[in-house]
């Protein structure tokens, strides 16, 4: 592992669970975190929250579906110091509705958001890791990079296109010294998540203990659910691996809910 100390890892969507949890571990090992959100005073209040601890963290106003927005706020950062060296997508929302009543704004909105957002971020760095020989990005899939779900068409397709998007960077990047990764985890209780306990049992017709215990951790060997916690330790090995071997993989992180 080499250290993380003076780096600049800017991490998409932040401000609130799975990309908070990686922020703050980015800081505690001595990173400067770039807290990239839509939610413009959560991201203020989760950097101000980091530097409050003695940490180096800044806020971006960021729509990841915007070039527009996403380019000023890669400028801002380079403005500010002047290097990147690891990008996390991580913004994401979910969706759900059986395909023949998803609505094409919906499917739209999910390719937006999880793609669209993962290609403009990682090509709005890639000239400052190129200049620089260094680089390290990581995309934040899901066991549904691997699996299908019912009801989560958009969010399947988003996710196993991630590791298109990866491999694709790890191949055009390694010589440039770029490596690129995928963390894919299990269900994380983050509002995400909390959301689509009660949509689920709505549209499966089960109550929302039955969406926890039969749908979401069925398939683990423990019934228990990832921790924002799992997911960051993972984000920081891929961060801070030492050589160039490392790249266009995709580790899964779900209490063995998908096995490879
Ligand atoms: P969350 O809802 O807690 O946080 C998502 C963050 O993304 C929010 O701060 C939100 O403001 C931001 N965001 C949403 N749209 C954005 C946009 N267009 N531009 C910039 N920021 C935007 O969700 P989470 O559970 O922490 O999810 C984070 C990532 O992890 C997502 O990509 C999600 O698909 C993935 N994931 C989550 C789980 C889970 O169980 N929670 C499992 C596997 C993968």
């Amino acid at each position: 592992m080499h250290s993380l100390e003076g780096q600049v890892a800017i991490i998409t969507g932040a401000a609130s669970g799975i990309g908070r949890e990686i922020a703050k571990r980015f800081c505690a090992a001595g990173a400067i975190a770039v807290i990239a959100d839509l939610a413009l005073p959560a991201a203020e209040a989760t950097a101000a929250e980091f530097e409050a601890q003695g940490h180096k963290a800044m806020a971006v106003a960021m729509d990841v579906t915007s070039e527009e927005q996403v380019n000023a706020g890669i400028a801002a950062v380079l403005a500010a110091y002047g290097r990147i060296d690891v990008l996390v997508s991580n913004a994401g929302i979910q969706i759900v509705h059986p395909i023949e009543d998803f609505p094409f704004s919906d499917w739209k909105k999910m390719l937006a958001i999880h793609l669209d957002g993962a290609f403009l971020t990682t090509k709005a760095v890639l000239p400052a890791m190129y200049a620089a020989g260094h680089g390290s990005v990581i995309y934040i899939g899901s066991v549904h990079s691997k699996e299908a779900s019912v009801l989560k068409s958009a969010y399947v397709t988003a996710k196993h296109g991630l590791l298109g998007l990866c491999r694709t960077l790890a191949k055009e990047g390694g010589k440039k010294g770029v490596r690129a990764n995928v963390v894919c985890p299990g269900f994380v209780r983050t509002p995400l998540v909390e959301k689509q306990i009660p949509e689920q049992a709505q549209a499966l017709g089960i109550t929302e203990e039955q969406v926890i215990k039969n749908v979401m951790l069925k398939e683990t060997v423990d019934g228990e659910f990832t921790t924002v916690d799992d997911v960051a330790d993972c984000v920081l090995f891929f961060a801070s691996a030492r050589s160039k071997a490392l790249t266009g993989q995709s580790i899964i992180v779900s209490h063995g809910w998908s096995m490879e």
